[in-house]
């Protein structure tokens, strides 16, 4: 479908999930997370119900992402599931990779074969101050068995942040040059909980020319700049490619082709705007119809805003009070 800005819309994100087993500081409080309760959640049948109407107005592309996806019960066999659904061109899954050493190959034979990992430092005190308890021993070795499993591409997305992890850009780098990862630095944004006072905004220009330093970037990688945020490039030397993604300093909601599910059933149009989500699941309990459904999701996305207010963190953060947990990344 294409929304009244001209934007193809055909890609979902799906948060299956709004529990973590992990509490990265810049993105759930430390404690007083208040969760879902069992009843608010969008069961497994109800999101692929969703999924199908969605394929039938031209969404192609589905990351499942969370909280942690990878904690919910049952999540392998909603995904083979959702591998049967005609029509859809690209399932990934979004996972801080806490689980993947013990879920990689069951993920892949489930048909998932594009994973992301997000992992915001390569030092294992500070990854576990950041997440507040994560081992990164057991991210590293997850993401070496999905390797070996045959996940193709496996992106390592970090959030950048001056005070905490500027120090370790070429570090990040290094991964890509024996191995073909894509290793994706991206902006913090200000959502969900307030960062750290001594933690401070990284722009993806200030670490592109860190990285400039040490490699030599190649092409944009025509592929990715088709679609996403990302720009990707190859890397002199590289097995792998680096990706930078400017939520903040380069908006790019005028290609903006996605839509939100949340773990209770809302869908939203933007991850700023205060627009109200559309709430799904109501309409799905009291047994609407497909073509009712249908209706409300394209309502939505005819009211999907041009932009967000602009690349100001007060005036987002002042705006924006959601946890990226509650809506999925
Ligand atoms: N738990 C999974 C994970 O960490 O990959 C999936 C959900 S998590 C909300 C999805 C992504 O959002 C992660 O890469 C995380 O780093 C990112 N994220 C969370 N809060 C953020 C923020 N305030 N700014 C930028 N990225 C954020
Ligand atoms: Fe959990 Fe992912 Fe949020 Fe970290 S970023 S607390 S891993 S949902």
């Amino acid at each position: 479908m294409i929304d009244s800005y001209n934007r193809i819309i055909n890609y979902l994100r799906v948060s299956i999930t709004d529990r973590c087993n992990l509490r990265c500081v810049y993105c759930m409080p430390k404690e007083g997370v208040s969760f879902l309760g069992h009843e608010d959640i969008l069961r497994y049948e109800e999101i692929l119900r969703i999924v199908n109407i969605a394929v039938k107005f031209g969404i192609i592309k589905i990351r499942i992402t969370g909280g942690e996806p990878l904690v919910r019960r049952g999540v392998i066999e909603f995904l083979s599931e959702l591998m049967n659904v005609e029509g859809l061109q690209d399932i990934s899954l979004t996972t801080n990779g806490i689980l993947l050493e013990d879920f990689a190959e069951r993920l892949f034979d489930a048909g998932i074969h594009r994973i992301n990992v997000s992992l915001d430092s390569l030092v294992p005190e500070k990854y576990r101050m950041i997440t507040r308890g994560g081992d990164l021993n057991r991210v590293l070795r997850g993401i070496e068995k999905a390797r070996a499993a045959g996940f193709s591409p496996i992106k390592i997305n970090i959030v950048g942040i001056q005070g905490f992890n500027d120090n370790e850009i070429e570090n990040f780098a290094e991964l890509i040059v024996d191995k073909p990862y894509q290793v994706r630095f991206i902006e913090y944004m200000p959502i969900g909980a307030p960062m750290n006072e001594s933690f401070h905004h990284l722009s993806t220009d200030d670490i592109i020319n860190t990285i400039k330093k040490r490699y030599t970037l190649l092409s944009r990688n025509s592929v990715e700049r088709a679609g996403g945020p990302a720009r990707v490039y190859r890397v002199d030397g590289c097995k792998g490619e680096l990706g930078f993604i400017g939520a903040m300093s380069h908006q790019f909601c005028n290609t903006c082709n996605r839509l939100r599910l949340t773990a209770n059933g809302e869908l939203r149009a933007c991850l700023f705007s205060d627009e109200p989500a559309a709430d799904l699941k109501t309409p799905l309990r009291e047994g609407c119809t497909d073509e009712e459904l249908h209706e409300i999701i394209t309502g939505l996305i005819s009211r999907k805003p041009r932009s967000y207010e602009g690349p100001s963190y007060q005036s987002s953060r002042k705006k924006c009070v959601r946890n990226m947990s509650s809506i999925g990344g």
